[in-house]
């Protein structure tokens, strides 16, 4: 049989998370928390699969999830989306992010992504005939240079895919960032993919600024969020899009012959679950708190390290360390040390290697100190 994507390999998270478990390691490398999420949500999960909620959903989502979704967005960026026509209900992000892909993009069509990237984003262009046109963002800030993007744009470019905070870097796009791509976008009429998975984590103070919040940039944008990643269940596969009415109307077309619906019961307790804004709104201070003591037990080590501005990962920089490739330095990090790290080169264009493995650090205090102990003995 012919490939379709000839050239793609077993993903990253995959195979370190393997390699883990083979060789007993502490695994710091997929991104997952190793703590129970809230038993509460847990509870309303079994409710309404004992209330008899165990069959399809409507298609685009369960209405009062749809609601609760659209308050919240109103509430923290003053935009509406309405819930009938301009949110749907998604199996995690990744089916949102391969949704709109094969939404928008035809044979031909050129998509901007920034890398470091998420690693689902260059397949999925890839399987509907598009052309990846990667910008590569440079440790140790990974700060955009908006010129170069521009210089990037071709009349074949129709979307371009962001993701803040971004994942593995831990930076987040600032209000100028945002407004930048919104002229871009604006002046060669691009489409945007926001990757907003890790909106409700966001350190130091610092502000979220979502899509959302910019008139033409929400117009012409498709938010893309995971209750997975908010809520500590990543095993769930639970997450949505949010876009205008044109745009969702085609998103919903491909939604409904991909999965037509997502779990009912789950749709449920989320709705009654995100009622109370706390449960996501404390995340940020959470694991703000979860980053300062990874950092604080490894500040002595003889990595280099740069606080991550979001997420729940934190890069860290061992070219003082070792000159190995960092494919190479993980894998022994893993088999010898018992710690399983990523290996960013391979969300990079050219495989570039900036000598950066990247660690997860939403873990029990527990797991954050033997992972200390062991990295500052490297
Ligand atoms: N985008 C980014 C940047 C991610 O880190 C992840 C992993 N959570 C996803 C998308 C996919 O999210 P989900 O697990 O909800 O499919
Ligand atoms: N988003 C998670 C990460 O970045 C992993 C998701 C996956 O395993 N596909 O580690």
């Amino acid at each position: 049989m012919k490939s379709k994507l000839p050239n793609a390999s077993i993903s990253i998270f995959a195979v370190m998370s393997k390699m883990a478990a083979e060789h007993n390691a502490l695994n710091l490398s997929q991104g997952f928390p190793n703590f129970k999420s809230d038993p509460l949500l847990i509870e309303l999960v079994h409710q309404a699969m004992k209330d008899g909620y165990n069959q399809y959903a409507p298609m685009p989502g369960d209405i009062g999830l749809r609601e609760v979704i659209s308050q919240k967005t109103a509430n923290l960026h003053d935009k509406i989306y309405h819930p009938e026509t301009e949110i749907t209900v998604t199996a995690g992000a990744t089916q949102a992010i391969f949704t709109i892909i094969a939404t928008l993009i035809n044979k031909g069509d050129e998509v901007i992504i920034f890398t470091p990237a998420y690693d689902c984003y260059d397949p999925t262009i890839k399987l509907f005939g598009g052309k990846t046109i990667p910008v590569q963002l440079k440790a140790p800030n990974y700060k955009v240079d908006w010129n170069e993007v521009e210089a990037k744009v071709s009349p074949k470019t129709k979307l371009i895919i962001i993701n803040t905070p971004h994942n593995p870097s831990g930076i987040i796009f600032s209000e100028n960032d945002m407004l930048q791509l919104q002229s871009l976008a604006e002046k060669h009429d691009l489409f945007v993919l926001s990757d907003e998975v890790y909106e409700h984590i966001i350190f130091d103070g610092n502000t979220h600024f979502s899509t959302a919040r910019f008139p033409d940039l929400a117009s012409r944008s498709f938010i893309t969020a995971s209750f997975g990643k908010t809520f500590h269940n990543t095993g769930w596969k639970m997450g949505y899009c949010l876009a205008p009415e044109n745009l969702m109307a085609e998103f919903r077309k491909v939604h409904q012959f991909n999965v037509f619906s997502v779990n009912t019961p789950m749709q449920k307790a989320l709705a009654e679950y995100l009622q109370t804004p706390d449960h996501y709104l404390g995340l940020s201070s959470f694991y703000q708190q979860k980053r300062d003591y990874f950092l604080s037990l490894i500040k002595n080590s003889r990595f280099k390290i740069i606080p991550s501005q979001g997420t729940y990962f934190q890069m860290l920089d061992f070219s003082e360390i070792s000159q190995e490739s960092d494919l190479k330095f993980s894998e022994r990090l893993t088999k010898e040390n018992k710690i399983a790290t990523i290996p960013t080169s391979v969300f990079n264009a050219n495989q570039e290697d900036f000598k950066q493995i990247r660690v997860c650090f939403a873990k029990t205090k527990e797991t954050l100190q033997q992972a200390a102990t062991i990295l500052n003995s490297i």
